[in-house]
Order: structure tokens, then C-alpha cells, then sequence
């Protein structure tokens, strides 16, 4: 199959090198979920002259996007305003995840949290679990049905939650065991541990987070790190014999390049630096920042420090789904804060996508239009009537439509999402999996 499009993507191997690549009257030839050729349209044609050609003649055909931080069981509290974080964990978001101990409510939450991610062109994501173990095999399951690479795990904390979430070390253990026994490496799953952070995890829960990643050097990392400030005092309070907040899973050999950080909006410079050296990675998720009142992240110092980023929608203390508006809002905030990074729009398609690739170790499978990889698209085609609909048919450079997109685009400009070449949106209608 042949997608006849607009073509744009990012390239570059760092966000300094991010620069557009695109092809006005471009094609993608799709053989086996796989990307097989690419270019201009009468070069692919000639090519592939038996396969069938879907044309896309209208907006753009981007990468599929990817969200390295999000958390299943937060949809339905987007919108909790004027808390900050740990009052909004604590009044709203906390209580909220103790629904999902009823399984069939679970189950509801999971294919509604993967057709949200896939509606939005969010192909690829790093996923935070529920504390529950058959919610989230429920995740699991639903993403397996599918066929969506879903990267996830069991969260876990055994303190400073409420009662109904606290599990034990040795608990959080055995269920860990048993998901990753059950699901990781199946149908395109892998597993990620997940504690909550450290304010909720003892030195107890976070060795047998230590000892399951020796044991399973492929098995993914992620918790949160130096958010909000009174956290981070906390976090100094319990652990009073630790250099930092990095230190805390540090010392627990948590740290490498298989772990994401979400947050580090207030990092020490030995926590940058250590990030840098042990190639850890950091989601940065700014609509969230914002939302609770955390802070600015210092995008710049990471870039000095080497600390590499992708983006994370944070969903539900990030007020949406879709990458294309959190890019802005990465954008906007490096505008006010002083000493900001300029990011150009090559850059944000670079952080939403490559970047993203990267912090999931999928370098080589996507993140980016090129032989081999995934055929893991979104075209972008606004609604007739629209403002982004109305500037994109003005727009004539790559740079400026792509600006325009990530400027006005939300879910609804999002009219088809393919993975692993098998269209699982098409405006108005999911598949049915
Ligand atoms: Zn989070």
C-alpha cells in the first residue's frame, strides 16, 4: 500500500541538529507493518507500480507520536484546578485510582485510555500503571487485543498514599513477577517498573525495584523526580542520609539508560550530571508543569548538562491527550521562562517524536519515515472550517504549516493513525480491536 501525502518529519541526532525533512507530493509505500521505500510520489509510484494508492492530498503525514509519560488510570481527572500536587493527589487523584480495584471499571478505563492515546496519534507510549494488579493486566490485555506497542507497569508505593494503594515490598515483588512472567515481550509489551516516588516509596520497595531490574536487565524504569518544591523537602525529610532526590533511586542502581524521570523541574547540577553520565532520561511534561504550578523546566541547564528529554502528556494533571498541544506548551514555556531554549517547530516534531524513540530504545524502530522502521504514521488534516484549516491553506513553507499544526491542532484535527501499518483511526471511527 501507498499513502500519497505531505510528508514531514524531523531529523537529527540531537535537538540542536533537529531540522525538517519533507516532500510537498511525498509517498510511503507500506509492505508488512514496515516502512519499504519513501520519497516523491512518482519515484515511489514507478517503484511499486501494483500496489494500491490511498491519497492524502490535504495537511501532513507526520511520524506517529510518542508519549513517554502518562498515567492510565488519571483520564477522568483532567481539570482539577487551582490544587498543586500533592493536594491534587491527595483530594483528587489518589481517590480517583482506588476505583480502579473493581476490575470491570478497570477494564472500561483501559480501552478508553488506549483509544484516547490512539485518537490522539500517540502510537508509541510509556505508560504509568495502576496500583492494582488486575487493572493492570487489564492494560495489558486490552493493549495485546490491539496489537499497540504499550510499554507499562504495576505503580507501586507502600507509604504517604492511602491505605486501599499501599502494597508491600515483598508484595510489590511477587505481582511484578507475575505481570512481567505474563505479559513482558508479548505482542509488542514490555514492562516498566513503576514506583510511584520516593515520597511514597520506602528504601525497602525501591531495593526490590533494584533487584528486579538486575534480574531483568531489559525491563524498563520510570517514577517522578524533583516536581514541586515541597515534595522534593519531603522526599529530603524521609531520606535524610541521601545526597539528593536522584540519589534516592540511585543508590538502588535505578538509574540507566532504560529509566525515565518524569518532571526534574527543580534538578541540583549533580543530578543533571548524573542523568547525563548513566544516559537516564527525563519526560518533560509542561502542560502539567503548569497545570499544578510546579515550575518552569530548565530546559537549557539539561541541554548544558547532557541530560536528555522527551515529552510526556503527564494525562491527568496534563490537561490533554495529544502531543501536538503539549509541544506548544513545552514551546510557550521555554518563552517565558528567562534564559528559555527558542525551540524552532523541527525541534518540537524532533521532541515528540525521535526524542521520544530514543528514551524508549526504539532508536531503530520509530520515531522517524525511514526504510525499515514501523509504519507508525498520524495524518493531521484539519476540519473544513477550522482555524487550523484556514491557515494551513494559506501556509506554504513546511516550517509554518507545521507551526500552525502544533499551534492549533488538537484530537479532532487527527483524522488517521496507522500503527505498525495497520490504520487503527480513521476520523470518527476507531477500529474495532
Ligand atoms: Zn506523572
Amino acid at each position: 500500500m501507498i499513502l500519497r501525502a505531505r510528508l514531514v518529519q524531523a531529523t537529527g541526532s540531537s535537538l540542536d541538529e533537529a531540522r525538517l525533512e519533507s516532500w510537498n507530493d511525498g509517498a510511503v509505500y507500506i509492505k508488512r507493518g514496515k516502512i519499504a521505500d519513501l520519497g516523491p510520489f512518482t519515484d515511489v509510484r514507478t517503484r511499486h507500480p501494483s500496489a494500491t494508492v490511498e491519497e492524502l492530498r490535504s495537511g501532513l503525514l507526520l511520524p506517529g507520536l510518542i508519549d513517554v509519560h502518562v498515567h492510565y488510570p488519571q483520564t477522568s481527572v483532567i481539570g482539577a484546578l487551582g490544587l498543586d500536587l500533592l493536594d491534587w493527589l491527595e483530594q483528587v487523584t489518589l481517590p480517583s485510582e482506588t476505583r480502579l480495584a473493581e476490575v470491570a471499571y478497570a477494564v472500561g478505563e483501559a480501552r478508553r485510555f488506549l483509544n484516547l492515546l490512539i485518537r490522539n496519534g500517540t502510537t508509541r507510549a510509556l505508560v504509568f500503571g495502576s496500583h492494582y494488579a488486575p487493572a493492570q493486566a487489564a492494560l495489558f490485555t486490552e493493549a495485546e487485543t490491539r496489537n499497540y506497542p504499550l510499554i507499562s507497569g504495576l505503580a507501586t508505593g507502600d507509604r504517604n498514599l492511602r491505605p486501599e494503594l499501599h502494597t508491600t515490598p515483598e508484595r510489590a515483588y511477587v505481582e511484578n513477577l507475575s505481570l512481567i512472567e505474563r505479559f513482558h515481550g508479548k505482542n509488542d509489551i514490555r514492562y516498566a517498573l513503576a514506583p510511584r516516588f520516593s515520597l511514597a516509596a520506602s528504601d525497602a520497595l525501591l531495593e526490590i525495584n533494584g533487584s528486579l531490574m538486575k534480574e531483568f536487565p531489559e525491563l524498563f524504569f520510570q517514577t517522578h523526580l524533583n516536581e514541586n518544591r515541597r515534595e522534593i523537602a519531603a522526599v529530603a525529610h524521609l531520606f535524610p542520609d541521601t545526597r539528593d532526590y536522584l540519589d534516592t533511586y540511585e543508590r538502588h542502581g535505578l538509574l540507566g539508560s532504560r529509566s525515565v524521570f518524569a518532571h526534574n523541574v527543580h534538578p541540583r547540577p549533580r543530578e543533571l550530571a548524573r542523568l547525563a553520565e548513566t544516559g537516564s532520561r527525563v519526560a518533560h511534561c509542561p502542560s502539567s508543569n503548569a497545570f499544578l504550578g510546579s515550575g518552569l523546566f530548565p530546559m537549557r541547564a539539561h541541554l548544558a548538562a547532557g541530560a536528555r528529554f522527551a515529552l510526556g502528556s503527564d494525562v491527568g494533571a496534563g490537561t490533554r491527550f495529544s502531543l501536538l498541544g503539549e509541544a506548544m506548551d513545552a514551546y510557550k514555556t521555554q518563552r517565558v521562562r528567562e534564559g528559555g531554549v527558542n525551540l524552532s517547530a523541527a525541534a518540537l516534531l524532533w521532541l515528540v517524536t525521535r526524542a521520544g524513540a530514543a528514551a524508549l530504545n526504539l532508536e531503530d524502530v520509530a520515531g522517524g519515515l525511514e526504510v525499515g522502521r514501523s509504519a507508525d504514521l498520524v495524518w493531521i488534516d484539519p476540519l473544513p472550517g477550522t482555524v487550523l484549516d484556514a491557515v494551513l491553506s494559506r501556509s506554504e513553507g513546511a516550517e509554518h504549516s507545521l507551526g500552525a499544526v502544533f499551534s492549533l491542532a488538537r484530537e479532532d484535527a487527527v483524522a488517521s493513525v496507522w500503527i505498525h501499518g495497520r490504520r487503527l483511526y480513521e476520523r470518527g471511527k476507531l477500529q474495532a480491536p
